[in-house]
């Protein structure tokens, strides 16, 4: 998980500011040489941990917080304050034209450039844009037919000339492919190099000369660290970036490029990637990266997810007929999977508060998902009837059928069985307490 031992570190150090009812200059003192210690092994650039540690001693040793009735969390605040700020602030949104905006992508070798392309692709679309992904890396072998393969799997368009036009031809050729076929948004994934060269630079050059893009985005691999913030510095005095957007971050990736980025090239995080697959994309909120980086959570972000991954209208109907006298194997099934849509327990886990700590790290989530699956297939070994009418399960004979569909033993039916009614009590209450007017889970 990201951030890890930045977030450990940062918790224990804060844990003993909170044990106390007042803090002395001291205090402060010591906590902040354990937070400057921390950022310096999750790689964070030794010039930012200075100005950091300087910003947030000179907020803490305030008298408003020391003379204040909860001076730990005081300082927490202020540490959490100063990371949002100096991962940016607020969100860093896109620009676009008002004819076709292009979008320039670059960045070394396997920082994960043309997936993200079509990570973008995926996340304009769904914000109504037409988008067309465009293949110019010509050196890499399988560049253009791995670009290919991205599109098709999301269903985007792929503008490619082969490998013997010149990037700057294609560039400009498929300015005019999406005015015909009426795109919107030009993605242009670029060359990669295993180091920074010149000629690469400046044929990036003569690719933002040719097509003008509204935003120059640097892709970079946020586990390598102090290392990304170095190609950044370098890609920057080159093309003059609009946004940097990091990848990886579902690695266990130290916290130095996502802290120290900003900071020193001036440029923002825009987007930051998070696994492989096309959807693993999140739109960079420092504020609530810097939550997690205190172990605070991400509420917010899963809730977005939620919203994006699942029909509100499918969840409330599915709600209302979980806490109804009717619920059975069918709807339980259903909300098995609107769960598994929010994606991995562990990463839903990530993002809710106190699930960051330590103790939490000894909870086995796969054990979380491989029961989730047997809970499912046990469900599938149900006819029917059964699932709908669950008071047939009280027969042993049918019990035993169905673990031996699903290839499990009895006990593991009765557990389903055990959890599906436990389920059923807890809604009834909850829809026992909508009905007497108090808010409820899922009604309004
Ligand atoms: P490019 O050379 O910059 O175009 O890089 P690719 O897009 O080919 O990505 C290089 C490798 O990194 C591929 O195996 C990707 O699946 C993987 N990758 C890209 N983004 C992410 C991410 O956010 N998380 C993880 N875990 N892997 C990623």
């Amino acid at each position: 998980m990201a951030f890890d031992s930045l977030a450990d570190r940062l918790q224990e150090a804060f844990k003993k500011l909170r044990g106390k009812g007042k803090l002395t200059e001291n205090d402060i003192k010591e906590a902040m040489r354990e937070v400057r210690l921390a950022l310096l092994e999750a790689d964070v650039n030794f010039k930012v941990v200075k100005t950091f540690v300087k910003n947030v001693s000179e907020k803490a040793t305030g008298s408003e917080v020391l003379e204040s009735l909860t001076p730990g969390q005081q300082v927490v605040k202020i540490v959490n304050e100063e990371l949002t700020a100096l991962m940016g602030g607020s969100e860093a949104k896109l620009s676009f034209d008002s004819s076709i905006t292009a979008f320039m992508l670059v960045g070394l070798q396997g920082a994960g450039k043309t997936t993200m392309a079509g990570k973008l692709a995926l996340h304009l679309r769904k914000r109504n844009r037409k988008p067309l992904l465009v293949a110019a890396d010509i050196y890499r072998p399988a560049a253009i037919k791995q670009l290919q393969i991205v599109g098709k799997q999301i269903d985007i368009p792929v503008f490619a000339m082969g490998d013997k036009v010149s990037p700057v031809d294609i560039a400009k050729a498929s300015m005019e492919y999406a005015r015909k076929e009426g795109c919107d948004v030009v993605l242009i994934d670029t060359a990669g190099r295993l180091h920074i060269d010149e000629t690469l630079m400046d044929e990036l050059k003569g690719i933002k000369t040719a097509v003008r893009p509204m935003e120059t985005l640097l892709v970079v691999d946020a586990m390598t660290g102090q290392d990304a913030v170095n190609v950044a510095q370098s890609f920057d005095d080159a093309l003059n970036l609009t946004g940097v957007i990091l990848t990886k971050l579902d690695g266990d990736t130290r916290g130095g490029a996502a802290l120290s980025i900003r900071e020193v090239t001036g440029k923002p995080i825009k987007f930051s990637g998070v696994g492989e697959k096309m959807s693993d994309l999140e739109v960079f909120h420092p504020e609530r990266m810097a939550s997690r980086i205190l172990g605070m959570g991400d509420v917010l972000t899963l809730i977005e997810q939620a919203q994006s991954s699942i029909d509100e209208k499918e969840a409330r109907e599915l709600g209302s007929k979980m806490m109804s006298k009717e619920f059975n194997y069918e709807d339980y099934l259903k909300a098995f999977e609107q769960m598994q849509k929010l994606g991995p327990l562990n990463k839903i886990m990530e993002m809710l508060p106190g699930m960051n700590s330590k103790e939490m790290k000894g909870v086995n989530l796969e054990d979380g998902e491989k029961e989730m699956l047997k809970t499912k297939s046990i469900i599938h070994s149900m006819t029917q009837k059964e699932r709908r009418n669950p008071k047939l399960l009280e027969h042993a004979s049918r019990k035993k059928r169905i673990a031996k569909g699903a290839g499990v033993t009895i006990q593991d039916v009765n557990k389903v069985i055990k959890g599906f009614d436990n389920m059923k009590k807890m809604m009834k209450q909850m829809g026992g307490m909508q009905k007497g007017g108090k808010k409820g889970l899922f009604g309004k």
